[in-house]
């Protein structure tokens, strides 16, 4: 066989994730992900290792930024092929990249302005990595196909998508090189989700593959339990609205304010929590809500049984979807306890800071953090307990009630990794474990060893194998 399989980014880190297959004349990329991670950003910025005009196609298995995030600059660049992903993927994937050029954009002009008032240069060039025409320039190169239709990708090479229940439209990718009588099958397990969630399917799991590409974000680390992530919601928002104070939650627009809408949903139904308002307060939030109600038929069986009673998370009684910035502004004058659910998920920016303002010295306010908090960031501030924070250049005595609920991962764990990895009843020829950071992949390596005796490896950035 003459197949080379290249890790061009989340090889030995988390973001940024890039994969190139070369085979029967082809150049496939599998994602084209941004680095988030600070000390790998200006790799963002290096020329593609391939040409963007010798890449004959690029498969994308979701749409979070650290997978999708680099397309514009990919097509900005030469890229004339096809992006394949799923209907909702490629939906979700065009909100998302608008969205990350206007903050390109944006955060260009205030460097440059920044600088010039310092008189001294940065690191990155003061020009945004794409804008928002060259994000808008990718769009028609979308072509979108549904879960388990093989799909032609080039001359003896097929893809297949598969659920990987991680958020809305996520797959994993099944591809298959055939030449001559040889056939060989990879899976790319893009991120893979997690069982019994709320509103997706469970992930999809595979009997056979030679090669197995696996993420290994979660790699050495087991979530604490979900079950009870209703019984927590249910406790701050019962105590807030007694206090007479309003819950303040900051999140992600994609997955996550969507299950926190479920939830709530979910607890009103059993009459657990007072018929209380809730303010979805994030445009993004809004526009990736209306994609999920367009596809109903990717969600679970229990998600399925609300929408035929109309019960429906995303259309409840007290919800409202705040859209303009006079809404917005109208809700630091609520006279009854809320709930206001608003970006960004890590306090960095958007709404959520005049919210935080508003609520965050009110002793009778919650603070309510569903996400993860990275070092360095507003939120881990808050969450760390600092007694006071600045925000919008004033300080701010942080007298509100901060509460944390675990368990809302849409990621698998080590665990849930293995267990998805187990179903495979034929050993892989060899697994690659990538999406992770160095001690997590690892440590899932070693641990994966043990009890599978798979053969592995950890690659490392721009590793070159050829597939036997
Ligand atoms: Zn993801």
């Amino acid at each position: 066989m003459d197949i080379n399989l290249s890790f061009l980014g989340a090889a030995r880190n988390v973001t940024g994730s890039r994969y190139l297959v070369e085979a029967n004349n082809a150049n496939i990329l599998i994602d084209c992900g941004l680095y988030q991670e600070r000390e790998f950003q200006h790799r963002n910025w290096d020329p593609f290792q391939v040409p963007p005009q010798e890449l004959d196609a690029v498969l994308l298995t979701h749409a979070h930024l650290d997978h999708c995030g680099l397309l514009p600059k990919l097509v900005k660049e030469g890229f004339k092929g096809r992006v394949y992903c799923t209907p909702a993927t490629a939906d979700i994937t065009k909100i998302i990249l608008l969205d990350a050029a206007k903050l390109q954009e944006e955060d260009a002009a205030y460097k440059k302005k920044r600088h010039i008032r310092e008189g001294r240069k940065g690191p990155y060039p003061e020009i945004p990595l794409y804008t928002i025409a060259d994000a808008e320039a990718s769009l028609p190169l979308f072509y979108t196909v549904g879960y388990e239709e093989p799909v032609l990708i080039g001359k003896g090479i097929e893809a297949t998508f598969h659920d990987a229940g991680h958020i809305l439209g996520s797959s994993m990718i099944k591809v298959r090189i055939s030449q001559g009588e040889e056939k060989r099958s990879i899976i790319f397990s893009g991120d893979v989700g997690r069982w019994d969630r709320p509103i997706l399917e469970d992930p999809s799991v595979f009997r056979k593959t030679d090669y197995v590409v696996v993420e290994s974000t979660y790699g050495d680390r087991q979530h604490e339990g979900s079950k009870d992530i209703g019984d927590s919601l249910a406790e701050t928002i019962n105590t807030t609205y007694e206090a007479g104070g309003n819950i303040v939650v900051p999140s992600f627009a994609l997955q996550r304010a969507q299950e926190i809408l479920y939830y709530l949903n979910k607890l009103l139904m059993e009459d657990r929590i007072p018929d209380l308002k809730v303010y979805l307060d994030s445009p993004m939030a809004i526009k990736v809500t209306e994609v999920f109600k367009r596809y109903d038929e990717l969600f679970d069986r229990d998600m399925k049984d609300l929408l035929r009673q109309h019960q429906s998370p995303f259309d409840f009684p007290g919800l409202t979807m705040v859209e303009t910035v006079e809404e917005s502004k109208a809700l630091n004058t609520l006279t009854e306890p809320a709930m206001i659910i608003a970006g960004s998920g890590m306090c960095t920016g958007g709404r959520i800071k005049h919210h935080l303002v508003n609520n965050i010295s009110r002793p009778n306010s919650t603070i309510l953090f569903v996400g993860y908090q990275a070092e360095g960031t507003l939120g881990r501030y808050i969450l760390n307990g600092a007694k006071s924070v600045r925000i919008h250049g004033q300080p701010r005595s942080v007298q509100a009630r901060v509460a944390q609920i675990h368990g809302f991962s849409a990621h698998a764990d080590r665990d849930e990794l293995l267990k998805w990895l187990s179903k495979l009843s034929v050993n892989p020829r060899h697994v690659f474990i990538t999406h992770g950071e160095v001690k997590a992949a690892e440590r899932f390596q070693e641990f994966l060893r043990e009890k599978t005796g798979f053969e592995t490896t950890v690659p490392g950035y721009k590793t070159r194998v050829r597939l036997e």
